[in-house]
């Protein structure tokens, strides 16, 4: 069956182009697919323009657009197991993280089918009785929607959702590697009974198709989750035009635990924050912070439960991590490793493939730690997006806080103690859009995500999530008109 969604309907790539899709398990290809062009990139704006500009899409009432997002919500819930498998075989990660990102994409479409019929806008006091002055959302127009490989479905839920709710109609570009998923929601868009053109899909290279989008002037937004080199790309792009760009790019981000913390806590969340799908999390905590008085036994911890890890395919319930994206990437990780260690950086766990024959065809690397870290490092500021953490000391709090704002991005960050008035000072000086107190990792549908500094610009989720997705317009109403007389009347102004 053809992949490219277009107008409402299923439709190849208009020169016949396909692409493998493979599990990174064991190498093996799950499927081919679609490969668009940028001429199928620019009939999808072109579809997504007309339905904008003349469909019944933009216009129609809060309540309906609600509606079809908790239509699409419950077809989700009721494919959960297929969608949960496709995002295994596609990027490795467990079928018990699968399941949970399935959970949280149906979340956030009954968060924003609920956000879409309580936010009318407001009434303004223009400090003048005779006059009415509101303020009212109006959708921004069509939307290209570009996500990454780590969280296929998940992202680009944060953008189809609040995008949906706000009356735009979109494209949707997900990442080459792993396009499987977001086939299976837009089935399940145009079975909740979408208007042809509202939601179209296009599927390939980034470079290609996901520039084309960029560069389309039928274009009025770009939503793109991905890295920084290509964030930058697709700023200047959309420079052109002007269009309004919202970006969620990468991050560093700190875990710091002090001594009074709750070290079985502290631990176990490190481990998770830094090896969950094998580090490909753009929050992942691979920066380890430790107060010196406990930096000793915390890392001889970390190493023995990091080397006890079990990999295996996503799909046997054994396994506790899959395997990395590809075969590309795990190179990349394993040129950081070799890098950490010419920077002088003491390897305690991982660092290498698994031995185990039986994971030998798939693209694993057994959790890393690195001991003697410090922010000189490029291990230690650039996003390795793979399972390793180093770890550095800090003496004071503020030398704690200080360490945790030394990087050029600010996603997230977590501090660790028992001491709540300590824990929300630094919480408050940290400059990364998320701060976990004794924890690490969680998100909600209804809080702002999203980047200070080279993380990014714009909120996914919340009601900052929408407004991405709205134009405000102010309509300023004079109930008793009169002439003022300021131009041209032989009468003097009043
Ligand atoms: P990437 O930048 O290589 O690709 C992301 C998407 O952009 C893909 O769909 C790709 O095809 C497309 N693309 C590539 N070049 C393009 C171009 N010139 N114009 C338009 N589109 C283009 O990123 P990735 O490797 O897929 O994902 C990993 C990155 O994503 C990491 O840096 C990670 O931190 C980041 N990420 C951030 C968040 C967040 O919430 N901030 C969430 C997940 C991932």
């Amino acid at each position: 069956m053809p992949k490219l969604f277009i107008n409402g309907t299923w439709v190849g790539a208009c020169d016949g182009g396909s692409r493998e899709v493979v599990n990174p398990f064991d190498g093996s290809v799950v499927e081919a697919v679609d490969e668009a062009t940028a001429d199928d990139a620019e009939a999808a704006v072109g579809a997504a323009r007309a339905a904008f500009d003349s469909g019944p899409w933009p216009a129609s009432t809060p309540a309906e657009r609600a509606d079809l997002l908790l239509r699409i919500a419950d077809l989700l819930v009721a494919d959960r197991d297929r969608i949960a498998r496709l995002e295994t075989l596609d990027t490795g990660k467990t079928l018990r993280e699968s399941e949970v990102d399935v959970d949280d994409v149906v979340a956030v479409f009954r968060y924003y089918a609920a956000l879409a019929r309580t936010d009318p806008g407001r009434l303004v006091d223009a400090g003048d009785p005779a006059v009415v002055s509101r303020i009212v959302y109006e959708p921004v127009g069509v939307c290209a929607l570009i996500a990454p490989w780590n969280y296929p479905l998940l992202q680009m839920s944060w953008k189809l959702a609040p995008a949906l709710a706000a009356g735009d109609t979109v494209v949707l570009k997900p990442s080459e590697v792993t396009p499987l998923t977001t086939i299976a929601m837009v089935e399940a868009v145009e079975k909740a009974g979408v208007p042809d053109g509202v939601v179209n899909l296009v599927l390939g290279d980034g470079a290609v198709v996901g520039a084309a989008l960029v560069a389309s002037p039928g274009v009025d937004l770009v939503s793109f989750t991905g890295g920084l080199r290509t964030g930058r790309a697709i700023m200047r792009a959309a420079a052109e035009d002007v269009k309004k760009v919202a970006l969620e790019l990468g991050g560093k981000n700190p875990n710091i635990v002090f001594a009074d913390a709750d070290l079985e806590a502290a631990l176990d969340a490190a481990l998770t924050g830094a090896f969950l799908h094998g580090g490909q999390v753009c929050s992942a905590g691979t920066r380890l912070l430790l107060e010196d008085a406990v930096h000793d036994e915390f890392v001889a911890e970390l190493a023995r439960r990091a080397d006890r890890v079990r990999l295996g395919d996503g799909l046997d319930p054994a396994s506790e991590s899959g395997p990395l994206v590809s075969a590309a990437h795990r190179e990349k990780v394993a040129s950081y490793v070799a890098l950490g260690l010419a920077e002088g950086a003491t390897l305690i766990a991982g660092g290498a493939p698994p031995e185990d024959p039986e994971l030998r065809a798939g693209f694993f690397f057994r959790p890393t730690v690195f001991t003697g870290c410090h922010r000189g490092m490029r291990v230690v500021q650039e996003e390795t997006f793979g399972p390793i953490v180093t770890v550095e000391r800090f003496t004071t709090e503020e030398e704690a806080v200080f360490l945790g704002n030394d990087t050029s991005y600010g996603l997230a960050g977590a501090v660790w103690t028992s001491d709540r008035a300590r824990a929300h000072r630094v919480a408050g000086r940290l400059r990364h859009g998320t701060v976990w107190v004794n924890d690490f990792g969680p998100y909600l549908p209804q809080a702002e995500w999203g980047g200070f500094k080279r993380s990014g610009t714009g909120r996914e989720l919340g009601p900052s999530g929408l407004a991405e997705y709205r134009e405000a317009k102010h309509v300023y109403e004079n109930t008793a008109p009169a002439p003022a007389y300021w131009f041209g009347s032989s009468r003097p102004p009043a």
